[in-house]
């Protein structure tokens, strides 16, 4: 039997009343866990009558988790647990997540309702490029795709010919990368003398992992032939899948009957109106070994005012516009790397790797940006090459309010990483 997932239908209304309940249900759960049983002790789920009602509960950051460490926050037997994940440490130490078998079966069921939304039948072939193991990236759309019924491929990340070697072997049709390793195998493909369009048959593209711009889905989507869907999650939660795109690629519907979101100022941690950026804060409502709430992702984006010509009801946010700890404040003005991204990739002659370097000689913070030209517009022409660093500078200047330094690079000049892309280095 075809798999199908009915709660992608659910009214408003029935979004409400169903989260409602699963908050009760979810503080109920979390008080079994030794972090928060002291914290909810106040809490009485009677006083729980609207979604809205999550505002009196306590918010859990990234380093209560920490202290919570290695069980503070597991609220089942341990015999439960089917799977740890142990999330990634680019910011610090890594936490450990807890799943029982149904809380796999949900996060599958939660990808596999993207995957769904983007056409993706058991007739595709699904080859998955993101790394396996601890990192929930690869086995979070392994056993959706399996869910449905695709072929699946365990490529994992890295050896990028072996990856060409499979998609053409084997007529992938579905993808899910990293989208910076994305441009990579579009130049390895290059290189090799293969057309992406022509010798390869991917027509499905789910990206994830690290903030992106739009203009660099648009070239990979150009450079593949195929549409690109974006794929917002965070191992604390499940791993991929708390918000994807529809086919509208215009917002990422979350799992509203499986995670409460709230939009929070950081600083004032109040709500802000739709439209208006601010930190994600999601609260788990079906997670029975580790339930979290309020848990502040520190990641930021907004919410997508307005139904979805979709249909779907669940609430839309915009892709990831930064990350709090990403934040750079530079003479005083704060950005975000993506902000560069964006204006970088405006540039048609602009290719699809650059650094950000920040330092800070004779007292002043100073920020170059390194930029590889494509290979088609690259020349050694002085004075052209004069004229569009000078163009690059001004639109950075537009995007970011500061002066920043342009250094032109040859094609393939910058490193290249087969995992998240490193973009910025502060000496300071
Ligand atoms: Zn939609």
């Amino acid at each position: 039997m075809r798999y199908s997932d009915e709660a992608v239908d659910l009214t408003r209304d029935e979004i409400t009343q169903m989260q409602t309940r699963l908050l009760r249900e979810t503080v109920e759960r979390a008080r079994g866990a030794p972090a928060y049983a002291d914290r909810l002790a106040g809490v009485s789920t009677a006083d729980i009558r609207s979604p809205e009602d999550v505002r009196n509960l306590p918010l859990t950051t990234k380093q209560q988790l920490r202290e919570g460490q290695p069980e503070g926050f597991l609220a089942v037997p341990k015999s439960e647990v089917v799977r740890m994940h142990y999330s990634s440490g680019t910011t610090g130490l890594a936490t450990a997540v807890y799943h029982t078998r149904d809380d796999l079966y949900r996060w599958s069921q939660v990808v596999a309702r993207g995957m769904l939304a983007a056409g993706v039948t058991e007739n595709d072939v699904f080859q998955n490029m993101m790394g396996y193991g601890l990192f929930t990236g690869g086995l979070g759309f392994h056993y959706a795709s399996e869910l449905i019924g695709c072929m699946t491929i365990p490529a994992s990340s890295g050896n990028t010919e072996r990856q060409i070697h499979l998609m053409r072997n084997f007529g992938s049709t579905v993808l899910h990368i990293i989208p910076s390793y994305a441009l990579r195998v579009l130049h390895v493909c290059e290189q090799q003398g293969i057309d992406p369009r022509e010798d390869l048959s991917v027509r499905v593209i789910f990206v994830g992992g690290e903030p992106h711009s739009e203009q660099l889905r648009r070239r990979i989507e150009e450079g593949f032939g195929a549409k690109v869907y974006n794929c917002y999650g965070l191992s604390e939660m499940c791993g991929p899948g708390v918000a994807m795109e529809c086919v509208e690629q215009h917002g990422l519907h979350v799992r509203e009957d499986h995670y409460l979101l709230e939009i929070l100022d950081p600083d004032t941690l109040e709500p802000v109106p739709p439209g208006e950026p601010g930190e994600v804060v999601l609260t788990t409502l079906r997670r029975e070994a580790m339930p979290l709430i309020r848990y502040r992702t520190r990641d930021i984006a907004h919410v997508i005012d307005g139904v979805c010509p979709c249909g779907s009801e669940h609430v839309r946010i915009s892709r990831i516009e930064g990350r709090t700890d990403d934040m750079l404040v530079v003479r005083g003005v704060n950005v975000y790397p993506i902000q560069v991204e964006r204006a970088l990739l405006d540039i048609d002659e602009v290719g699809s790797n650059y650094l950000i370097t920040i330092d800070r000689p004779a007292d002043l913070d100073r920020m170059t940006v390194a930029v590889e030209l494509s290979p088609e517009v690259f020349t050694d022409d002085m004075r052209a090459l004069n004229a569009l660093r000078e163009r690059i500078c001004r639109r950075l200047h537009t995007e970011l309010d500061i002066g920043v330094d342009v250094q032109l690079h040859e094609p393939g000049e910058l490193p290249v990483s087969d995992g998240k892309a490193v973009r910025v280095i502060d000496r300071r």
